[in-house]
């Protein structure tokens, strides 16, 4: 036992001091997202053992049905992405990637995630590929509000102009809002570098940023506790580590070139 720990502890090592190089000589950096980022910070799953799905219905996230019945989805919808969701914190990972953008080493975050925890960490130039919940935009007008506290009391939530509101993220089913969409990839394009966080890259059109990274001739330094579908297609690194200690190691070693 004490010998395989030891080499896993040396690969996690090596990986690191790889990663290092690759962030520290890169001129256009992107970071890709997923749940695993979060995950630190408490946001649990949608899928898998222990994932939401398991404890409420997930029709309810379909667009025919909240049109049916506005009040039943968000029900659900209010208990899962709101009470909880922004009540939480972002973590280290966030933050060392919101630092990044500040000291000009990272171009863009590409975020599968909704929970507005890369821009509450401080990142601006956040490509939010699947929308947030930070803001509800309304099915008549378009309009789009905070969700701020208090929205919520009476549901459905109305827009001024009465319309109906709908969280700003992508139901199951909806397209990927374009400028997220339009931002993303011509960003993969320029890359020379991406790191992939916390992502197991199975759900698309997402899954296809890191790819257009490599495609384009840049490099994927891979962040997941656990081998993925990019590991051994895409990743030129992979730290297995979870993602805030993965970066607070990184933004050590990359500090220290
Ligand atoms: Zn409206």
């Amino acid at each position: 036992m004490r010998d395989a720990d030891t080499s896993a502890g040396t690969a996690v090592d090596d990986a690191i001091a790889r990663a290092a190089e690759l962030v520290a000589g890169s001129s256009y950096l992107i970071a890709f997202t997923g749940a695993g980022v979060s995950a630190e910070s408490g946001i649990p799953t949608f899928r898998g053992q222990g994932g939401i799905w398991g404890s409420y219905d997930e029709s309810h996230l379909e667009l025919g049905f909240f049109r049916r019945e506005p009040a039943i989805a968000w029900k659900t919808i209010k208990q899962i992405f709101y009470t909880f969701t922004l009540s939480v914190e972002p973590n280290d990972a966030h933050r060392v990637l919101a630092r990044w953008e500040a000291a000009g080493r990272l171009r863009l975050v590409v975020t599968q995630n909704i929970d507005g925890l890369h821009r509450r960490a401080g990142s601006r130039n956040v490509a939010e590929f699947h929308g947030s919940c930070d803001e509800l935009v309304c099915m008549r007008c378009g309009g789009r509000v905070p969700a701020a506290a208090g929205l919520l009391d009476s549901l459905p939530p109305r827009c001024e102009c009465g319309g109906l509101l709908k969280p700003g993220f992508v139901f199951f089913g909806e397209g990927i809002p374009a400028d997220a969409y339009e931002t993303a990839f011509s960003a993969a394009a320029m890359a020379d570098a991406c790191l992939v966080i916390g992502s197991t890259g199975t759900v698309y059109p997402a899954a296809s940023i890191p790819r257009a990274v490599k495609r384009a001739g840049g490099r994927v330094v891979e962040i997941n506790p656990e081998p993925s579908e990019f590991t051994d297609e895409v990743s030129d690194v992979l730290i297995r580590l979870p993602a805030a200690e993965a970066m607070r190691r990184l933004e050590a070693a990359v500090d220290a070139i």
